[in-house]
């Protein structure tokens, strides 16, 4: 099987019926560039910036993040690198990061961390801002935000970007050709304000990791439930579902990044539900390339339709026999 996946890496992931579905990964460090050529991904979805804060011992100078970013861009070539800024906080805390008043938080995943602690500590998301725009000179810059809860946060971080990129104009900097922003999808209430958001991005990721927990107001690190809630449950895939209705008609890319996406059955579903972007574990590219060719997009489309406007009791089971039998 690895064989044929590796076989795979030079295949582009068209869908039976045509439709060039995006596969790419997630990745962290500057090795992980390497398996965007070993597996033939689209690009890196999502590029988690906070990977460097952890293996240090103290914040990372600007110029450590700026040769970071850079070299990552340099090594993906002409494959798109999304970066997300800074994600600390919750179950990634940093020693040298702590609250002022040294406070334990009994609720870290949906404590201070992430764009919550980005905008407190300007500082911090200032000297990211300006590495990204530099390291970006002359090329696209894509950057999204973890944990948007409210439309103002979006605007917040961006005119952060803003201010630095009018800084480094008045310096007569080289600045990126391009700058596509973007949020991150995994607080719930954003789900509601999406038609004010919307307008602002260039792109919006599903991160299915947290949005699951906060769905279900069930701890993903707790492996007491880790299989207690399915990622095929109507309740996901509902909430999915007007997801992508309440963007359709937009100019936004969406797309999925957390580990849902890069599980068959999961993707599947994310397809049949119109998500044609997922951004996936290294590993899984070869699997889901497999499956995106065996797809027809349409047909999984309304099975996905009929079967979450009345549900079929067991709904990986249901959607299990459909593939069997299409030997997807
Ligand atoms: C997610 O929450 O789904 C996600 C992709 O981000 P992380 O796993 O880094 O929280
Ligand atoms: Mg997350």
């Amino acid at each position: 099987r690895q064989a044929a996946y590796a076989k795979l890496r030079e295949v582009e992931p068209f869908s039976r019926d045509g439709t060039r579905i995006q596969v790419m990964i997630n990745a962290g460090l500057r090795d992980d560039v390497t398996n965007l050529s070993l597996t033939g991904a689209d690009g890196i979805g999502l590029f988690r910036t906070e990977f460097q804060f952890l293996v240090s011992a103290a914040l990372p100078a600007r110029e450590r993040q700026t040769r970071l970013y850079r070299d990552v861009m340099d090594a993906a070539g002409s494959k798109p690198v999304v970066f997300r800024t800074v994600d600390i906080g919750g179950d990634k805390m940093l020693p040298y990061l702590r609250h002022d008043d040294g406070e334990v938080e009994e609720n870290p995943a949906m404590g201070w961390r992430a764009l919550r602690i980005a905008l407190e500590r300007e500082g911090l998301l200032k000297a990211q801002a300006r590495a990204l725009l530099e390291a970006a000179a002359g090329r696209t810059l894509n950057v999204m935000f973890p944990m948007v809860s409210e439309p103002w946060e979006f605007d917040a971080a961006k005119d952060v970007f803003d201010g630095q990129l009018a800084f480094l104009k008045s310096q007569k900097k080289v600045l990126p050709e391009e700058i596509r922003f973007g949020a991150m999808l995994e607080v719930p209430a954003i789900a509601e304000q999406l038609d004010i958001l919307a307008p602002k991005l260039s792109f919006l990721s599903i991160g299915t990791n947290d949005l699951t927990q906060f769905l279900f107001a069930a701890d993903r690190s707790n492996p007491k439930l880790a299989e207690r809630y399915d990622w095929l449950s109507p309740g996901i895939l509902r909430f999915l579902r007007r997801i992508v209705a309440g963007l359709s008609g937009s100019e936004v890319d969406l797309g999925v990044c957390g580990e849902m996406g890069g599980r068959q059955l999961e993707a599947l579903a994310l397809i049949g539900l119109g998500i044609h972007r997922l951004s996936i574990t290294p590993a899984s590219v070869g699997p889901i390339k497999e499956l995106v060719r065996r797809v027809d997009v349409n047909e999984i489309g309304e099975a996905m339709n009929g079967w979450l406007s009345s549900p079929p009791a067991d709904m990986r089971a249901t959607l299990t026999e459909w593939a069997n039998e299409r030997e997807i």
